[in-house]
């Protein structure tokens, strides 16, 4: 990797000094483009961090916008929430103030890997997020298009790299910033597709961004093209949802935020969802008009893990695909048919729609369409999400090649903290793949580069069992509050008392031993073994799944009952007691692979013939193709498992 030096001669467009902001134009600490996701996120945080900050967006009434589907989370994605919720930011409490139908999946599975998730009110989330955004002190937002950028010589300790001093704006006015955050998702050269049909476009109704992509690639950042789609919309009273199955929210709902006891919405009152499938004629549909559909032929790479209908009946054909008919607010006519993102031209869409089950009278109230667009190659950021090539200039969001709001908002507030602590000269605020999802984002976007859009998924994460939602404030709340000074006072003080509750809870679980058969006759619920002799902890009865805090503080209420006080806590502490020793032998193993990071694998080793050393063929598979030199570098493959390093490492120091 290659980072270019700047001078003069390789900025055209991009202005110097001399021809800067004007002297009376507008001063700030921090200029953040874009009110999408990222752009929210990065203007609060840097805001919080005490930078006098301008959000500059093409409009003010698009802040907060659901580009494409109407919900929040899912597995990787609700962690990512949860972190960003834990610096204090935004997107998790608008969305416990926004929410129509709450649920958490993944359930059957153990709690480190819960997705928390809801369906959105599109228009109530953009309400709630306005009103956040044009209320937070020090950040002013004005409307208008950002179409180049200010640049200063290099500065002498820095020989070779300039540093972005402004921006400037479509109808030539100026703005002296300190730093300037770039979050312009798919705007830059943005062209939107439908059937053969293509307009430039950043999403639906929006102008791209041309100005500043030419100047990015000007100033000599390495860019790349990346597609993605949406489905169309459908109108509600148009679907006949009796015929189909009806899937109901959880009760009662999990807030995405710590600091929210519960979300604006009873379970009674949220709205259902609908599952439907496709059929044999839509495969026949979609093959027979292929020659009608650009977007699909396009080289360009689409989403893997949200892909088209087209690229999933071209990859796995003769095969049913669930599509899931999700609303898109509590008084909105329109309906969302997740799992039908299409490009085909409109009336061959309303065609493939009709041939749904439920779907037979369906009127079809705006098209799906792609959208092909500009990303920047992460690799040209640092961990701090600031440029190689220009100083004080920072990019998050789907700029970097990510697709997701969750990705885009978890961006936004490490992009806005450190604009802001470039500002006081104050050193980097990094997350560590150990501390958390978005830590795990961050490298791999900028140590691995991503030619496809990237998204969030549990198994990128090495240590999982121990970056679980639940505990997301215990990993970033102090750091958000000591060292960068972006969270507030309020939400401090409930991290530290959940905190000490539970280093007590624990404790005081660990202190509380009885016979098992004596726990036995207190929860006769619990399947415990009787093992004579051994005395059994509260902590260990607390491991069994048909235990619960409730149960235990029943059975024993002096000193537990104040436990069971607080849900949070309750529901905590047995997480707690869940993942105990399991933890500790994640800790042995973590020590393990550190301890060997740099031992070499061997270069002739032939991964695809490992089948005794307990694999899987997804790892061995990544092995061969990626090669990697060391245990370290193989432990930084995205999907490749703490547990198939181990293995790897222990088959390794047995061969040699
Ligand atoms: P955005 O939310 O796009 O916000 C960009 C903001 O920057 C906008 O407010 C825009 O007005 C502003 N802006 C741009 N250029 C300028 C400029 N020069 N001056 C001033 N303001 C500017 N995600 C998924 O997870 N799954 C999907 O299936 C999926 N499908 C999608 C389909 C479509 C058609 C689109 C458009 C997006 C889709 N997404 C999908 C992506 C999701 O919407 C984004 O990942 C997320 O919104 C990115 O957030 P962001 O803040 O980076 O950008």
């Amino acid at each position: 990797w290659v980072v270019a030096s700047l001078t003069k001669k390789h900025l055209p467009l991009a202005r110097f000094i001399g021809d800067g902001a004007a002297p009376s134009a507008p001063k700030f600490d921090v200029v953040v483009i874009g009110g999408g996701h990222a752009g929210t996120e990065a203007a609060a945080a840097a805001a919080r961090c005490g930078s006098r900050t301008l959000l500059l967006t093409h409009r003010v009434d698009t802040i907060g916008q659901m580009s494409c589907n109407p919900s929040f989370g899912g597995i990787g994605k609700g962690h990512l929430m949860r972190e960003v919720d834990a610096l204090d930011g935004l997107c998790s409490r608008i969305c416990d103030q926004s929410g129509v139908h709450y649920k958490v999946l993944n359930r059957r599975k153990g709690p480190a890997v819960w997705g928390l998730r809801a369906q959105i009110d599109r228009k109530l989330y953009k309400r709630n997020m306005q009103k956040e955004i044009l209320n937070t002190p020090l950040l002013t937002v004005q409307e208008g298009a950002v179409e180049d950028l200010i640049l200063t010589e290099p500065e002498p300790e820095h020989t070779g790299k300039c540093r972005v001093s402004g921006v400037v704006l479509a109808d030539g006015s100026t703005v002296h910033a300190e730093s300037v955050v770039l979050t312009t998702g798919t705007f830059l050269r943005g062209v939107i597709v439908i059937g053969l049909e293509m307009h430039p476009a950043g999403r639906l109704g929006d102008q791209p961004s041309v100005g500043l992509a030419q100047t990015l690639e000007k100033l000599g950042f390495v860019v790349g093209r990346l597609k993605t789609g949406t489905p169309p919309r459908i109108a509600k009273e148009s679907v006949n949802f009796s015929i189909l199955n009806k899937q109901t929210p959880d009760n009662p709902s999990i807030p995405f935020s710590f600091v929210s006891e519960t979300v604006w919405i009873k379970p009674e009152d949220q709205l259902p969802c609908y599952l439907t499938h496709t059929n044999p004629r839509v495969d026949e549909i979609i093959l027979e008009n292929l020659h009608l559909n650009s977007h699909i032929k396009e080289t360009t790479r689409g989403p893997r893990y949200c892909p088209s209908i087209e690229s999933k009946v071209l990859r796995f054909p003769n095969r049913l695909h669930q599509v899931w008919l999700e609303p898109e607010g509590m008084d909105s006519e329109l309906i969302y048919p997740q799992g039908l993102s299409v490009t085909l031209p409109a009336e061959l869409q309303e065609k493939m729609i009709t041939c749904i089950k439920g779907l037979e009278k369906a009127k079809m109230i705006q098209p799906g369409y792609g959208v092909q667009y500009d990303y920047l190659d992460p690799r040209q950021i640092t961990p701090s999400l600031e440029t190689h090539l220009v100083q004080r200039l920072f990019f998050a969001g789907q700029i970097n090649g990510t697709t997701g709001y969750e990705e885009a908002a978890a961006q936004g507030v490490i992009a806005g903290i450190n604009a802001s602590l470039r500002v006081k000269h104050k050193p980097p605020f990094v997350v560590s793949r150990t501390e958390g999802y978005i830590g795990v984002l961050i490298d791999d976007l900028t140590t691995l580069g991503t030619n496809e859009p990237y998204r969030m998924f549990t198994s990128r994460a090495e240590f999982r069992l121990s970056l679980r939602p639940d505990n997301a404030d215990s990993r970033l709340t102090f750091r958000g509050y000591k060292e960068v000074g972006c969270v507030s006072q309020q939400r401090y003080e409930r991290a530290s008392w959940m905190k000490s509750s539970l280093e007590e809870g624990i404790s005081v679980l660990k202190s509380i031993e009885f016979s098992s058969s004596k726990w036995k006759k207190l929860i006769p619920e619990a399947s415990i073994s009787i093992v004579k002799s051994v005395p059994l902890r509260a902590l260990d009865v607390l491991k069994y799944e048909e235990v619960d805090m409730k149960l235990l503080a029943k059975a024993v209420p002096e000193p537990l009952k104040k436990y069971v006080e607080s849900r949070e806590l309750a529901e905590r502490l047995k997480i707690e007691a869940t993942y105990e020793s399991v933890l500790f032998h994640q800790q042995q193993q973590i020590k393990e692979v550190q301890q060997d990071e740099a031992l070499q694998l061997p270069k002739d080793l032939d991964y695809l013939t490992l089948r005794d050393v307990s694999l899987s063929y997804e790892v061995r598979e990544k092995l061969h193709f990626i090669r990697p030199e060391t245990i370290g570098a193989a432990s930084r493959i995205p999907g490749v498992t703490p547990a198939a390093i181990i293995n790897l490492l222990r088959f390794v120091k047995t061969t040699q």
